[in-house]
């Protein structure tokens, strides 16, 4: 049974297939997911499919992307969102200093924020890092009581292994299925197998043989499947692993 660990499926290429969505993610045995806001109205959008469908849970927060909108009383709506029962983590939070499209000072800020609003709730937290590893690590680091995974991770393994030391998580999608993806691959090889989480980020990253279209929660397994096959393990003790990880850092109860 597999666990998708980050997923947009509020997003909304998803509309106009959502059942059949749902029915091939069954037959491909994904039986539960975090679905991740990005900024606010995506955040709502979480809580209320969490709220729809038992097998899904939420996060709440602002994207770099959105962290120009990050201020206390957005941070005041999302302490209110928190308090729903099945919202389990904050998150997207985090740098992106590839696209930079906001100022890097004020996605540290926002950052930081969203940090604090974790450890105020106590809730472990989904974080986006591109190309911002320094800044990245030197901010987890702020904030020891907090934990959480590096979804999508592009970093190096000696990062990872900081990571994993701290207590946190490493997330992968389908870039680890890349042709070109020796970065990733190592990181997958190398960890302990209880910090990994597998996600599909989809609509984005769509693992091969479907790389460059849209991607859904049913083709995580394709991710359980690669890592899988590195580690010399069969999919299903992937599948297996990583639920039981996911559900341990986000505190997700058995079941479904
Ligand atoms: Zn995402």
């Amino acid at each position: 049974m597999y666990l998708d660990s980050h997923a947009h499926l509020d997003d909304e290429r998803f509309q106009k297939d959502f059942e059949e969505i749902l029915a091939r993610m069954k037959h491909s045995g994904v039986t539960a997911m975090m679905n991740i806001g990005c900024d606010l109205p995506s955040s709502e959008n979480s809580v209320r499919l969490a709220e729809t469908y038992p097998w899904v849970w939420a996060a709440v927060g602002s994207h770099p992307d959105d962290a120009d909108h990050v201020d206390e009383a957005r941070i005041a709506v999302y302490r209110e969102l928190c308090k729903h029962p099945r919202v389990k983590a904050i998150g997207e939070i985090g740098l992106d200093y590839h696209y930079e499209d906001v100022p890097r000072e004020v996605q540290k800020q926002a950052f930081r924020m969203q940090m604090a609003l974790a450890q105020e709730l106590s809730l472990p937290v989904v974080v986006h890092e591109r190309e911002a590893h320094e800044d990245g690590l030197r901010i987890v680091d702020e904030f020891p009581d907090v934990k959480g995974v590096f979804h999508c991770y592009s970093g190096s393994l000696e990062m990872a292994k900081e990571l994993v030391k701290r207590g946190w998580y490493i997330g992968f999608t389908g870039v680890v299925t890349f042709k070109n993806a020796r970065k990733a691959v190592e990181v997958a090889e190398n960890i302990p197998l209880d910090r990994i989480l597998i996600e599909t980020d989809c609509p984005y990253m769509a693992p091969e043989p479907y790389r460059g279209r849209r991607n859904d929660p049913s083709l995580v397994p394709f991710v359980a499947a690669k890592i899988a096959q590195l580690r010399g393990l069969a999919p299903e003790d992937i599948g297996k692993a990583t639920s039981e990880n996911a559900r341990r850092l986000f505190c997700i109860e058995e079941g479904k």
